[in-house]
Protein backbone atom coordinates (compact mmCIF):
# COMPACT_ATOMS: atom_id res chain seq x y z
CA UNK A 1 0.00 0.00 0.00
CA UNK A 2 1.05 3.43 -0.62
CA UNK A 3 0.37 6.39 2.34
CA UNK A 4 0.21 9.68 1.80
CA UNK A 5 2.97 11.51 3.59
CA UNK A 6 2.15 15.33 3.02
CA UNK A 7 1.29 15.63 6.21
CA UNK A 8 4.82 14.99 8.14
CA UNK A 9 7.11 16.35 5.05
CA UNK A 10 5.32 19.83 5.20
CA UNK A 11 5.34 20.46 9.12
CA UNK A 12 8.63 20.84 11.13
CA UNK A 13 9.25 18.15 13.72
CA UNK A 14 5.17 16.48 12.78
CA UNK A 15 4.96 12.45 14.14
CA UNK A 16 2.48 10.73 13.24
CA UNK A 17 1.54 7.11 13.16
CA UNK A 18 -0.16 4.90 10.82
CA UNK A 19 -1.64 1.66 10.53
CA UNK A 20 -0.37 0.21 7.50
CA UNK A 21 0.03 -3.59 6.13
CA UNK A 22 2.04 -4.98 2.60
CA UNK A 23 -0.31 -5.75 -0.11
CA UNK A 24 2.03 -8.22 -1.71
CA UNK A 25 1.34 -11.88 -1.10
CA UNK A 26 4.27 -13.73 -2.63
CA UNK A 27 7.92 -12.53 -2.15
CA UNK A 28 9.63 -12.47 -5.65
CA UNK A 29 13.41 -12.51 -6.42
CA UNK A 30 16.20 -13.48 -8.43
CA UNK A 31 16.18 -16.67 -6.46
CA UNK A 32 12.66 -17.54 -7.09
CA UNK A 33 8.66 -16.65 -6.01
CA UNK A 34 8.13 -17.53 -2.46
CA UNK A 35 4.77 -17.45 -0.84
CA UNK A 36 4.14 -15.27 2.24
CA UNK A 37 2.00 -17.62 4.45
CA UNK A 38 1.76 -14.79 7.28
CA UNK A 39 1.59 -11.25 7.29
CA UNK A 40 -0.29 -8.87 10.24
CA UNK A 41 -0.97 -5.16 9.60
CA UNK A 42 2.05 -3.27 11.35
CA UNK A 43 2.64 0.28 12.92
CA UNK A 44 4.06 2.88 11.04
CA UNK A 45 5.75 6.11 12.83
CA UNK A 46 6.49 9.01 10.95
CA UNK A 47 8.68 11.72 12.18
CA UNK A 48 9.85 14.79 11.17
CA UNK A 49 13.47 16.32 12.05
CA UNK A 50 13.72 19.86 12.11
CA UNK A 51 12.85 19.55 8.21
CA UNK A 52 16.19 17.91 7.06
CA UNK A 53 15.40 14.35 7.84
CA UNK A 54 11.98 11.99 7.59
CA UNK A 55 12.73 8.99 10.62
CA UNK A 56 10.72 6.08 9.45
CA UNK A 57 9.93 3.51 11.90
CA UNK A 58 8.31 0.27 12.14
CA UNK A 59 8.39 -3.37 13.86
CA UNK A 60 6.93 -6.06 11.18
CA UNK A 61 6.37 -9.70 11.57
CA UNK A 62 6.30 -11.40 8.37
CA UNK A 63 6.28 -15.40 7.57
CA UNK A 64 7.48 -16.54 4.03
CA UNK A 65 7.79 -20.35 2.89
CA UNK A 66 10.86 -21.45 1.54
CA UNK A 67 12.28 -24.54 0.04
CA UNK A 68 14.86 -26.06 2.28
CA UNK A 69 18.58 -25.81 0.37
CA UNK A 70 19.05 -29.81 1.02
CA UNK A 71 15.65 -31.25 0.72
CA UNK A 72 12.93 -28.65 -0.99
CA UNK A 73 10.48 -29.37 2.06
CA UNK A 74 9.20 -26.00 2.12
CA UNK A 75 10.27 -24.08 5.31
CA UNK A 76 8.14 -20.96 7.18
CA UNK A 77 10.55 -19.08 7.76
CA UNK A 78 10.04 -16.01 10.09
CA UNK A 79 11.14 -12.72 9.60
CA UNK A 80 11.13 -10.23 12.62
CA UNK A 81 12.38 -6.52 10.73
CA UNK A 82 12.60 -3.64 13.13
CA UNK A 83 12.74 -0.56 10.15
CA UNK A 84 14.84 2.57 11.04
CA UNK A 85 15.54 4.39 7.97
CA UNK A 86 16.09 8.45 7.70
CA UNK A 87 15.26 10.11 4.06
CA UNK A 88 15.91 13.36 3.74
CA UNK A 89 13.42 15.69 3.19
CA UNK A 90 14.28 17.11 0.25
CA UNK A 91 14.22 13.25 -1.53
CA UNK A 92 10.66 13.25 -1.12
CA UNK A 93 9.97 16.46 -2.74
CA UNK A 94 12.12 15.62 -5.61
CA UNK A 95 10.29 12.70 -6.65
CA UNK A 96 13.16 11.55 -8.38
CA UNK A 97 12.37 8.48 -11.28
CA UNK A 98 15.77 7.05 -10.15
CA UNK A 99 15.88 3.74 -8.88
CA UNK A 100 18.00 4.83 -5.54
CA UNK A 101 18.04 3.96 -1.89
CA UNK A 102 15.40 6.08 -1.44
CA UNK A 103 13.16 4.31 -3.88
CA UNK A 104 10.46 3.86 -1.54
CA UNK A 105 9.82 7.46 -1.51
CA UNK A 106 7.93 9.07 -4.56
CA UNK A 107 6.79 12.71 -4.64
CA UNK A 108 4.66 12.88 -1.21
CA UNK A 109 3.97 9.24 -1.14
CA UNK A 110 5.67 6.43 1.16
CA UNK A 111 4.91 3.06 -1.04
CA UNK A 112 4.99 0.69 2.17
CA UNK A 113 5.55 -2.64 -0.27
CA UNK A 114 8.59 -1.55 -1.88
CA UNK A 115 10.09 0.29 1.87
CA UNK A 116 9.65 -3.94 3.55
CA UNK A 117 10.59 -5.69 0.50
CA UNK A 118 13.92 -3.96 0.38
CA UNK A 119 13.83 -5.03 4.33
CA UNK A 120 13.17 -8.55 3.37
CA UNK A 121 15.75 -8.55 0.58
CA UNK A 122 18.38 -7.60 3.31
CA UNK A 123 17.34 -9.82 5.94
CA UNK A 124 16.79 -12.76 3.79
CA UNK A 125 18.48 -15.69 5.34
CA UNK A 126 22.12 -17.11 3.48
CA UNK A 127 20.94 -20.62 4.30
CA UNK A 128 17.55 -22.48 4.53
CA UNK A 129 17.43 -25.63 6.18
CA UNK A 130 13.86 -28.18 7.61
CA UNK A 131 15.98 -28.89 10.35
CA UNK A 132 19.80 -29.01 11.12
CA UNK A 133 21.01 -32.49 10.15
CA UNK A 134 18.82 -32.40 7.09
CA UNK A 135 19.96 -35.18 5.11
CA UNK A 136 18.57 -33.72 1.88
CA UNK A 137 18.15 -35.62 -1.35
CA UNK A 138 20.04 -38.40 -3.17
CA UNK A 139 21.47 -36.41 -6.59
CA UNK A 140 21.04 -39.85 -7.88
CA UNK A 141 17.68 -41.16 -7.58
CA UNK A 142 16.34 -37.93 -6.05
CA UNK A 143 15.01 -40.10 -2.95
CA UNK A 144 14.48 -37.74 -0.04
CA UNK A 145 16.82 -39.02 2.63
CA UNK A 146 15.38 -37.64 5.95
CA UNK A 147 12.26 -40.47 5.06
CA UNK A 148 13.87 -42.57 2.66
CA UNK A 149 16.81 -44.85 2.36
CA UNK A 150 18.70 -45.79 -1.45
CA UNK A 151 21.51 -47.42 -2.47
CA UNK A 152 23.08 -45.28 -4.89
CA UNK A 153 26.10 -43.98 -2.98
CA UNK A 154 27.19 -47.90 -1.95
CA UNK A 155 26.81 -49.12 -5.34
CA UNK A 156 28.34 -46.64 -7.87
CA UNK A 157 30.77 -45.45 -4.95
CA UNK A 158 34.35 -47.13 -4.30
CA UNK A 159 35.84 -46.16 -1.00
CA UNK A 160 38.46 -43.50 -2.23
CA UNK A 161 35.33 -41.81 -4.20
CA UNK A 162 32.88 -41.58 -1.27
CA UNK A 163 36.13 -39.94 0.69
CA UNK A 164 35.70 -37.08 -2.52
CA UNK A 165 31.95 -37.57 -2.01
CA UNK A 166 32.31 -36.41 1.48
CA UNK A 167 34.55 -33.46 0.74
CA UNK A 168 32.23 -32.32 -2.00
CA UNK A 169 28.67 -32.66 0.95
CA UNK A 170 30.65 -30.80 3.34
CA UNK A 171 31.54 -27.91 0.47
CA UNK A 172 28.35 -28.20 -0.70
CA UNK A 173 26.83 -27.42 3.55
CA UNK A 174 27.98 -23.53 3.20
ZN1 LIG B 1 15.61 -30.41 4.42
ZN1 LIG C 1 19.64 -42.63 -4.36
Amino acid sequence: MKIDITDVVSNENKRVTKEVEIDFTSFESKSGNFPIIKKTPFTLQLTNEENKRMLIEAEVDVTIEIPCDRCLTPVAEEFHIEVSREVPIGECEAASEDEDEFDYVDGFNLDVDRLIYGEILVNWPTKVLCKEDCKGICRICGANLNTQTCDCQKTELDPRMAAIQDIFNKFKEV
